[in-house]
């Protein structure tokens, strides 16, 4: 039987496919990340029964709610903003934290990952268009964080992650990508201690076309998946 979820997937793949074969990518390169919030686990199941192997939450509470229930089929990625406070609760959990977005959010898991002997991977978030709105440091700061982050022995820097500006404009929003992908493209040529640059974390529901045409590998897609949210409160 197939499921909205499921058509949603395959529909999505199918789109990823054909741009990766346009730009002589390797599809199996691109991971897609469903993002989960507000969905209910029976139907976030959905998403593995179709081939899909990781799941994003933003927020701490959600993630412990949900976990012991996805643990076994999905790996949980922390894609929201994320409190020096609550790394405690999900450092054992999350597979990739998408949204380090200081240098003191690094040092605090880093500290909790060493308690508990864990190497933690994670994003860098950079706010692209350094939008007031937004977390995430600003893009000309990124390699003297990737320097300040030498000493952190318990995190792997795996890439950079963003999220565009809210607007129509198409060619504003393909900047913002263009920007990004250069400076991973910079970053991947140097050598910065506990820094890989493996994922490029940006395109979701509206822009992903764009992103993955920038030069994303992971994608954040929500709505186009699971229909619009429905936020209760
Ligand atoms: C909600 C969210 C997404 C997915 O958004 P959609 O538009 O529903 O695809 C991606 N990234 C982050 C950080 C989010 O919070």
């Amino acid at each position: 039987m197939n499921s909205s979820v499921q058509n949603n997937i395959n529909d999505i793949l199918t789109g990823i496919k054909d741009i990766c074969i346009k730009q002589g990518r390797d599809y199996n390169d691109v991971t897609l990340v469903a993002v989960s919030k507000t969905v209910e686990v029976e139907k976030i199941k959905e998403v593995a029964d179709a081939g899909i192997e990781n799941v994003g939450e933003n927020k701490v509470q959600e993630i412990l709610e949900k976990y012991d229930e996805l643990k076994d089929v999905l790996n949980i990625h922390m894609i929201g903003h994320l409190q020096r406070n609550k790394v405690k609760y999900i450092i054992d959990k999350v597979a990739l934290i998408h949204s380090v977005d200081s240098i003191r959010l690094l040092k605090e898991i880093n500290r909790r990952a060493a308690q508990l002997e864990l190497i933690v991977d994670v994003l860098i978030q950079v706010n692209v268009a350094d939008e007031e709105t937004k977390y995430g440091i600003k893009i000309d700061e990124v390699n003297s964080f990737l320097k300040n982050s030498a000493g952190f022995d318990n995190v792997s820097i795996k890439g950079l992650m963003t999220i565009a500006p809210f607007t129509d404009n198409k060619e504003d929003v393909r900047q913002v990508f263009r920007a990004l992908k250069k400076k991973f493209d910079e970053i991947s040529a140097l050598s910065y201690c506990n820094v890989e640059m493996k994922y490029l974390s940006m395109g979701m529901t509206g822009d992903y076309p764009i992103a993955l045409e920038e030069g994303a590998n992971m994608l954040r897609i929500g709505t186009k998946i699971f229909g619009s949210r429905t936020y209760n409160k």
